[in-house]
């Protein structure tokens, strides 16, 4: 079955460079997989070095044009505006497509992908409207400058929100843009491409190369490129940081997690498994954010395993297509067999299975695991210390507010989190003891008007919130502006 996700002017042979779908030069192709049949959806190139100095040239050749290069801040809102207020039109298509691209449940996909992305480029548009480039300070005008041509490369687990996130305070600053999506979500990257044309954007401002990790590498080493932004696995953020450290190219990287959730001795156990299926196991537990180590009080601990056991068989595992789902299939095979090598590991290890451990027995077709919880689990061990990236959480008991912020920082990571708790105060004060870029207390939402990112191995800069602009810009100070009176 061949899909494309619009009925547009796009083919499988095609990039979008200069403002059109041309023909890529790359003869390669990636594959993307319907995760729930295994089926293929449909080829897009994997662009090889030609395809990105094709795309950087017209990005770096729009820079200096009049008809981006001239505009203001508050003329490059308007085209947000528009881009969001496409994408929204197409919402019910795009998420359809997105749950056959990546099997993430359509509960979600649409809700986080086209309507959180709109909310993004309005947030950025808002932001848009009352920002100055130009202030004086002393004798000097002090410039916001954009950096110039931006790369952006993405992960295939959030496709399009990942990308706006980036692409969003990208276009506000004045930069241009290369866009290169997962190689294994290559499709559902038109519906940005398609709002893009229907805003108008001009020609070149935003140009997309399909690929894998080749063409992103390609993309990184590109001398005609002057930041880099990237969403994606620890492991290729630190190759990326150290090919931009060659070229001296900021960088800035959303990288894995590992994060807790602190389950306090007056948490309300009701509260913390209602918003277990988004905090710690949503998009089948395919989330970099999600609180997957739960330490709990030990006097609550009974509890809590008891409440993990009534509650996770009660939340439906099946087609992602269907409203209802809350677990649909990892995204692709390689995701499976890697959440299976850590459910090997921990009863290996002799932890206490309480739930899933398996695949379930209703499907023959898909990658399908069940959701599955460890408990008993030592916080120095593998099934604590590394991100497994599917729907395997682990429980570990503590006995002090001050065990649980040493076990929660005894981690590589740094990146989200989430503190239970019935006293708002208390659940703040363990919160900003943890080392981490983002933590919830009673829950997790990410909030446009405050800084996302992670600390330690989970990445460097920040997205949203005007620090998420300020990364797309560089400073100019012009001495003298303004003669000594
Ligand atoms: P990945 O790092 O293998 O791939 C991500 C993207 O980078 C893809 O587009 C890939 O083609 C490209 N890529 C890979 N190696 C590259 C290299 N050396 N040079 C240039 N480009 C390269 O990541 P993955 O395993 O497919 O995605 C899951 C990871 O993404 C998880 O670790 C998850 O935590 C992380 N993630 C982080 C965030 C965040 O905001 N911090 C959000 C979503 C996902």
């Amino acid at each position: 079955m061949t899909l494309t996700p619009l009925h547009i002017d796009s083919n499988s042979n095609n990039i979008f460079v200069d403002g059109s779908w041309t023909a890529a030069h790359s003869r390669e192709r990636v594959l993307a997989i319907d995760p729930s049949t295994e089926e293929p959806i449909g080829p897009a190139p994997d662009g090889d070095g030609e395809d990105i100095d094709a795309a950087v040239g017209a990005a770096r050749a729009a820079l200096v044009r009049a008809d981006w290069a001239r505009t203001t801040p508050q003329e490059r809102a308007t085209y947000l505006r528009r881009m969001a207020d496409r994408l929204v039109e197409r919402a019910g298509e795009a998420g359809d497509f997105l749950t056959t691209e990546n099997g993430m449940p359509i509960a979600i996909t649409a809700l986080m992908n086209i309507h959180f992305g709109a909310d993004i480029l309005r947030y950025y548009a808002d932001l848009g409207d009352s920002l100055q480039l130009e202030e004086l300070r002393g004798t000097s005008l002090v410039r916001r400058e954009p950096v110039g041509v931006a790369g952006l490369i993405v992960a295939w687990n959030g496709p399009l929100m990942l990308a706006i996130a980036k692409l969003a305070p990208a276009l506000l600053s004045g930069c241009t843009v290369v866009l290169k999506p997962a190689g294994e979500t290559p499709l559902s990257v038109a519906y940005i491409i398609d709002a893009a044309i229907a805003a108008g954007l001009p020609a070149g401002v935003l140009n997309v190369v399909t690929g894998g990790r080749e063409t992103g590498a390609q993309l990184v080493a590109h001398e005609g490129v002057d930041k880099i932004a990237f969403t994606g696995s620890t492991q290729a953020g630190r190759a990326i940081a150290t090919a931009c450290a060659q070229q001296l190219k900021p960088v800035s990287l959303e990288l894995g997690g590992k994060s807790a959730a602190i389950i306090l001795d007056d948490a309300d156990m009701d509260v913390y498994l209602a918003q277990l299926p988004i905090v710690s196991m949503g998009g089948n537990g395919q989330g970099c954010v999600l609180s997957t180590r739960l330490l709990v009080a030990r006097s609550r601990y009974d509890e809590l395993r008891d409440g993990l056991r009534a509650t996770i068989p009660t939340l439906p595992v099946g087609d992602p297509h269907d409203p209802a789902t809350v677990f649909g299939p990892l995204a692709m095979e390689r995701q499976r067999d890697k959440v299976e090598d850590y459910i090997r590991l921990g009863k290996a290890e002799g932890f206490d299975l309480l739930v899933g451990g398996g695949r379930p027995a209703e499907f023959d077709k898909g990658y399908y695991v069940e959701p599955t919880v460890f408990a008993g689990v030592d916080n120095s061990s593998r099934l604590a210390q590394e991100e497994i990236f599917g729907p395997l959480i682990t429980v570990t008991p503590f006995d002090s507010d001050d065990e649980a912020i040493a076990l929660a920082n005894d981690s590589g990571y740094g990146l989200g989190g989430s503190v239970f708790s019935t006293n708002q105060e208390r659940g703040v004060e363990v919160a900003r003891q943890v080392q981490t870029g983002t933590i919830g207390v009673n829950g997790y939402q990410p909030d446009l008007n405050a800084p996302f990112g992670g600390v330690k191995q989970s990445g460097m800069g920040r997205e949203y919130g005007p620090e998420g602009l300020e990364v797309y810009f560089q400073r100019k100070s012009i001495y003298g502006a303004r003669p000594v009176s």
